[in-house]
């Protein structure tokens, strides 16, 4: 999985009243490959800002995130592209295209060379992976909740990534399906190694992480998990 340094990050958003809402001040982090990272703080905290992030979907105003040694901050066009669809993302309502089989939704981002026989094993073995054989052609709205959740996680692994940014993955969900998920991540970071940062809540999901990121008003502290 990736390993990642974060250095002097910050974000603000201009509101529309000319004040300035500081979601990242200073943040200094490190976070080792192979390992579960919980985020978690309040609501409004700049849980969601981190992801953003890290995941280049949003972009910093100053500091550095080292992914593998590449700061990631300073990609643009095509490498930019590739960086975020190397990412694995997961969230809160799941996003799959409703008119998309479960099996089409796991396929979608697959971006490749390979082989349409590649791509459709691929897709068929990742389903297996999150327990879902037999559901290939289920439509998202006759899933439960927990297996449109691990549709959107077949989704996030198909193209293989070292790193899974999952912002309130278990928001949705009851307890046990919320503990089945988080069952589901350690089994991936077990098996590929895959470094995975979780957004959360929830006390009894962030408990189980290796490690622990608290934010409050943008700044974060961090702990061992138990
Ligand atoms: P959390 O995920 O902990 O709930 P967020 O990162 O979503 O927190 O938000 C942190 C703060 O930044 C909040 O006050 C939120 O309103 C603000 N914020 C987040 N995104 C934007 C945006 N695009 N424009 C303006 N303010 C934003
Ligand atoms: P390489 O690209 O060097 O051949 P791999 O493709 O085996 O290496 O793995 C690269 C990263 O992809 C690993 O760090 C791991 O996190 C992730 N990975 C590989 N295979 C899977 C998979 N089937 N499901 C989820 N993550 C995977």
């Amino acid at each position: 999985g990736s390993r990642l340094v974060i250095a002097d990050l910050c974000k603000s958003y201009r509101m529309g009243d000319q004040s300035v809402l500081t979601a990242a001040d200073d943040v200094n982090l490190e976070i080792a490959p192979g390992t579960i990272t919980a985020i978690t703080g309040p609501s409004g905290s700049g849980k969601s800002t981190l992801l953003h992030l890290i995941g280049a979907i949003d972009r910093a105003d100053s500091g550095r995130i080292l992914v593998d040694d590449t700061d990631i901050t300073g990609l643009r066009g095509n490498a930019l592209a590739d960086y975020r669809a190397s990412v694995g993302f997961i969230f809160q309502q799941f996003h799959l295209v409703p008119s998309l089989t479960a099996f089409d939704n796991v396929l979608a981002p697959l971006v490749s060379r390979k082989t349409s026989f590649d791509r459709r094993s691929r897709a068929q073995e990742l389903l297996a992976e999150v327990g879902l054989d037999g559901r290939e052609r289920a439509l998202p709205s006759h899933l439960s909740g927990g297996q449109q959740q691990r549709v959107a996680i077949a989704r996030a692994l198909v193209n293989s990534p070292g790193l899974i940014l999952a912002d309130e993955p278990t928001g949705n969900l009851d307890a046990a399906n919320a503990a089945g998920i988080l069952k589901l991540l350690r089994r991936l970071q077990e098996a590929y190694g895959t470094t995975i940062l979780i957004a959360t809540h929830d006390a009894a999901i962030a408990s189980r992480a290796d490690s622990i990121v608290t934010v409050r008003d943008g700044r974060t502290t961090v702990q061992a998990g138990d």
